[in-house]
């Protein structure tokens, strides 16, 4: 369970403060399919961020699995979010010469890599659908294709939680149905809890955790039935 209780940030730059989350308290459950949205600049990213503790918190609190983010030391926080995070961004972030599979192994290209984290790492691709393109390079791959890359390479750790900030963005809806579709397989298959920030509300449906910002407050907090 992802728990947000009064969760705030705000950003001094010169003599103005922005705030963008003021006391956000919600609940994500564990194994849930949940989008965070709202228009541009209402704080999205930013909540994703924190709770990936990839940025640290002006107010409130983050519980994951009742352990509370901001009472990690940096060494805890460095293997909260190797041990039980996978972070897929807008942009993909693949490195140019490596190959698909490289890619997937890339936290691990520093440490070598077991013959059995190689196989792992290309059975992943091949269950995103990117069986026949192990080798291929990202300019050799489809927008698409290289965002399914990006999700193999946040799951080979099967981590508990996937947080995805704007995976579709660089993609038309047609491959950004795709990938979303692909997280949704990935979600009932390994359990994950999967947090994804969007602001393309279609493709919500139904049982999904629907958390809904703008200007840094939530307003609503649902899950979607029809
Ligand atoms: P969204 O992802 O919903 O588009 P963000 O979370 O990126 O919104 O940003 C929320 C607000 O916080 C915006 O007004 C943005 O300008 C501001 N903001 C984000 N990061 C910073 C920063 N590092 N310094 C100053 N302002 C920031
Ligand atoms: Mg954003």
């Amino acid at each position: 369970m992802i728990k947000l209780q009064d969760v705030s940030r705000s950003h001094t730059v010169g003599t103005t403060t922005v705030h963008a989350l003021r006391n956000v308290t919600a609940e994500i459950p564990d194994g849930a399919f949940a989008f965070i949205v709202g228009p541009s600049g209402s704080g999205k990213s930013t909540l994703l961020y924190l709770i990936g503790a990839l940025d640290d918190l002006s107010g409130g609190d983050i519980e994951v699995d009742g352990i509370s983010l901001s009472s990690l030391s940096p060494s805890g926080r460095d293997a909260f979010r190797r041990d039980t995070l996978g972070f897929i961004f807008q942009s993909f972030n693949l490195l140019p010469n490596l190959t698909a599979v490289e890619n997937v192994l890339v936290p691990f290209l520093a440490k070598g890599v077991s013959r059995e984290l190689r196989q792992q790492a290309i059975d992943l691709l091949e269950s995103v659908g990117l069986k026949d393109r192990v080798e291929h390079r990202p300019l050799e791959l489809s927008g698409g294709e290289q965002q399914r890359v990006a999700i193999a390479r946040a799951l080979l750790k099967d981590p508990k939680i996937i947080l995805a900030d704007e995976p579709t963005g660089e993609l038309d809806s047609k491959t950004g149905a795709g990938v979303i579709e692909c997280l949704r397989g990935l979600n009932r298959e390994h359990g994950a809890t999967v947090v994804i920030v969007t602001h393309d509300q279609s493709y919500i449906e139904d049982g999904d955790v629907i958390l809904e910002i703008r200007d840094g407050e939530l307003i609503a907090e649902r899950v979607t039935n029809s």
